[in-house]
C-alpha cells in the first residue's frame, strides 16, 4: 500500500521537496482531531479497493468518454470515479479530458 502512503503524505505535505534531505523525514506533526477525522475518512473511503494514479490514468480516457457520451460512467467504473473524489490532481486531469473529448 506504498501509494496510499504516499497519498496521505501528500495530502497532510509531508512529501518532502524534490531534492530536498529525502533521507530524514520530517518528524510527524500533530494530528488534530479535524485532521484525524478526515484521514480516517479518507482510509474509509479506500478500504473497499482503491485505485492508483497510474490504475486511474489508463482508464481515465474510456471513463471520460462515457461520462461525454452519456453513459452512467460512475456506475460502471465506480473505482474511478471514488479515485477522482479524493485525487484531485487526476480530477483536474479528467475534467481536461471530458473537454477535449
Ligand atoms: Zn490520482
Amino acid at each position: 500500500m506504498a501509494t496510499l502512503i504516499d497519498k496521505l503524505r501528500q495530502f497532510f505535505r509531508l512529501e518532502p521537496k524534490a531534492g530536498g534531505e529525502t533521507a530524514v523525514p520530517p518528524p510527524p506533526p500533530p494530528f488534530t482531531d479535524a485532521t484525524l477525522t478526515r484521514l480516517m475518512q479518507q482510509v474509509a473511503q479506500t478500504e473497499e479497493g482503491y485505485y492508483t494514479c497510474e490504475e486511474t490514468f489508463a482508464l481515465l480516457d474510456e471513463y471520460a468518454e462515457m461520462v461525454v457520451s452519456g453513459e452512467d460512467a460512475a456506475a460502471l467504473m465506480p473505482l474511478v470515479k471514488a479515485h477522482l473524489r479524493i485525487c484531485p490532481e487526476c480530477g483536474s486531469h479528467f475534467d481536461i479530458l471530458r473537454t477535449i473529448s
